[in-house]
């Protein structure tokens, strides 16, 4: 039988969200039902819910950083029981045969991945997110919770962490690598922390200097701002890696003008409209622009591991479900310390 579980949904790009009930199937031979504890309040929601990568269909349950506990197995699952700590990050499904799949990079399905919501689950129904208080998920996308990480502040790690720490792993953040990170939001505070445990050199390039010490208590080395005339031509030449986690347009030019030869620009932040890149900013020494999506279920288990290991987690401020609009208001202007984490206890 499926189950109905109390949700709350974007219905149109400019209404508040409002509480709904939505039906989550029967579960399957390989699927685990989980009772939704904590979901974060990633950006890419409020670009969806705000239709700011295209349209969007309504209704819509958002959340991609989801933990809970198991309450449900089906028959044919092995790997989990009831009760175990799980987290469900922005993939629920693939097709498991392509190249990509095989080895672990589901992110590059040929088929196209099935993400968590706003898109159609192999049984055809659209997929509804973590904004609810339970989801049925095949047991091959569930993640483990390792025991030293609370489950609230894990829940950015299945988007936000993960995000951060492929492309820091991909360009071999370690010692001796000078990495900037761009935006101290949710990816970027997880950045910074993931980075420094890396053993990379770590800067933070903020719009303002009012988190610097946050920032540097997370493991930055250097937190300037970018809205300081100078800092460009101070820093010039002197990054490996800058990894852009800004959810709106940024000067790329400028910010490629602060790597070293042979250096690399990640994005991860996806701003709403296209950025321009001047060949110049790149030739000169042999530079990269590169971008980066999520990152797999196998790397994703890593990286929660590591950062249990390294005493890794985000720093959050949980909400209440009627507080969801407001949160999406503050993540917008920046004010967020550092990831919302809604309270699925408070859907009833
Ligand atoms: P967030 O918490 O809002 O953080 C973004 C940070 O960017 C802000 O805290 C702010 O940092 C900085 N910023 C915001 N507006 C700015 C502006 N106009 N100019 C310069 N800096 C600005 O968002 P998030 O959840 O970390 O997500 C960041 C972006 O990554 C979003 O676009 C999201 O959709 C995207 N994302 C991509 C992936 C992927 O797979 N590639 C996965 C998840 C999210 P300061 O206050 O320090 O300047
Ligand atoms: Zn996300
Ligand atoms: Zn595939």
């Amino acid at each position: 039988m499926p189950t109905t579980v109390r949700a709350y949904a974007a219905t149109s790009a400019t209404d508040p969200l409002t509480p709904t009930t939505i039906e989550r199937r029967d579960v399957g031979p390989h699927d685990v039902r989980i009772d939704i504890r904590y979901c974060g309040i990633c950006h890419s929601d409020i670009h969806t819910a705000r239709g700011e990568w295209g349209a969007t269909e309504y209704p819509v349950v958002l959340g991609h950083e989801i933990t809970g506990t198991v309450a449900e197995v089906g028959p044919e699952v092995t790997r989990f029981r009831v009760g175990d700590r799980v987290g469900v990050g922005c993939l629920v499904d693939s097709c498991r045969e392509c190249t990509y799949c095989r080895r672990g990079d589901e992110q590059f399905c040929t088929q196209g991945y099935v993400e968590t919501y706003s898109s159609t689950g192999r049984d055809g129904l659209p997929t509804q997110g973590g904004y609810s208080e339970g989801i049925v998920v095949t047991e091959d996308f569930v993640l483990r919770i390792p025991d030293g990480l609370a489950l609230d502040a894990a829940a950015p790690l299945l988007c936000a962490g993960i995000t951060v720490y492929s492309p820091l792993r991909h360009w071999g953040a370690g010692p001796g690598t000078r990495v900037a990170v761009v935006g101290l939001g949710g990816l970027g505070h997880v950045a910074v922390q993931v980075a420094a445990a890396m053993g990379a050199e770590v800067t933070v390039l903020s719009q303002s200097l009012k988190k610097r010490e946050d920032g540097l208590r997370l493991g930055a080395t250097r937190y300037l701002s970018t809205g300081v005339p100078d800092t460009f031509s101070r820093l010039a030449a002197s990054f490996d890696l800058v990894l852009n986690t800004v959810s709106a347009s940024i000067d790329v030019d400028a910010h490629l003008s602060l790597l070293d030869v042979d250096g690399t620009m990640v994005a991860v932040g996806i701003p709403e409209h296209p950025q321009s890149v001047d060949a110049f900013s790149l030739l000169v020494r042999r530079l990269s622009y590169a971008g980066s999506n999520i990152g797999g279920i196998r790397e994703t288990q890593e990286m929660l591991d590591f950062c249990a290991e390294h005493g890794i987690g985000a720093l959050v401020e949980t909400i209440d479900a009627g507080r969801i609009d407001e949160a999406f208001e503050r993540v917008v202007s920046s004010d967020v310390r550092y990831r919302f984490v809604l309270d699925t206890t408070t859907l009833a």
